[in-house]
């Protein structure tokens, strides 16, 4: 059995399709799927959901591209989806210095906001970053203690050593398959298999099989058959452990 870490499947590129899309997932085995939601529409669509599909769950928050549009204005629904216990974890919150679609200091302000909601409720970490590594390991220090997960990892050999010393999770997605992901491969060799969780940020990012689909979360087995070749284990190996800490780490039963 496979767990999807990572899809938008609330999102309206999917949510039309969704239940074929769950479907096709457990044909290939995709048991269950961690669904982003990232504003008030992904989100109310995300419960309903989990009402008719107990094998969805929602994590909740605004992304660090949008805090500057509706950080303020979602941040109270967020909250009280998951006081409400609708949410496994918060996220995506983050940081994105390559797109910069909201001003950094706000990104900053509003990943605190989420570390605190966290850490009062008990929930784990979601995190997009992209070029902003310094300042999140320099955040997550100081202001947040709970567990944490890296989704989409791209980073470098570095970056993810920086991560797991500080007992974070890391997400790999289906770039890791693309052609031209050399170094990120490299890198995922030196990454313990009990640190990472496979995902396919559906509709975004369909693996290199795949590629120019829309994505779906069937699509998460040939990132989790190429971990097994880059580590030499078994596709089985892959499917049981990276099941077994999205399980612990969202708190699937
Ligand atoms: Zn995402």
């Amino acid at each position: 059995m496979f767990i999807d870490s990572h899809a938008h499947i609330t999102d309206d590129k999917l949510f039309g399709i969704v239940d074929a899309i769950i479907q096709n997932a457990r044909l290939a085995k995709v048991e269950k799927i961690v669904n982003i939601c990232t504003d008030i529409k992904t989100l109310e669509r995300g419960i309903e959901l989990q009402k008719r599909h107990p094998n969805i769950y929602n994590v909740g928050a605004t992304t660090p591209h949008d805090v500057e549009t509706d950080g303020a204005a979602h941040f109270d629904a967020f909250e009280k989806a998951a006081r409400d216990g609708h949410l496994n974890a918060i996220g995506e919150t983050g940081l994105d210095y390559f797109y910069e679609h909201s001003n950094r200091e706000l990104q900053q302000e509003f990943l605190i906001r989420y570390f605190n909601l966290a850490t009062e409720l008990n929930l784990p970490v979601v995190i997009h970053c992209r070029d902003a590594f310094d300042d999140l390991f320099a955040l997550a220090d100081q202001h947040y203690k709970g567990k944490l997960l890296l989704h989409c990892f791209t980073g470098t050999t570095d970056e993810a050593k920086r991560a797991l010393d500080r007992g974070f999770f890391l997400s790999i997605s289906g770039i890791a398959t693309f052609k031209r992901s050399t170094e990120l491969r490299e890198t995922i060799k030196t990454i313990p298999l009990t640190s990472l969780t496979i995902e396919t940020d559906s509709p975004y990012l369909a693996p290199q099989s795949k590629r120019g689909k829309m994505c779906e979360p069937a699509f998460v087995v040939e990132t989790a058959q190429l971990i097994a070749e880059l580590k030499n284990v078994s596709l089985s190996e892959v499917a049981e452990t990276t099941s077994a800490t999205t399980k612990a780490f969202f708190s699937i039963p």
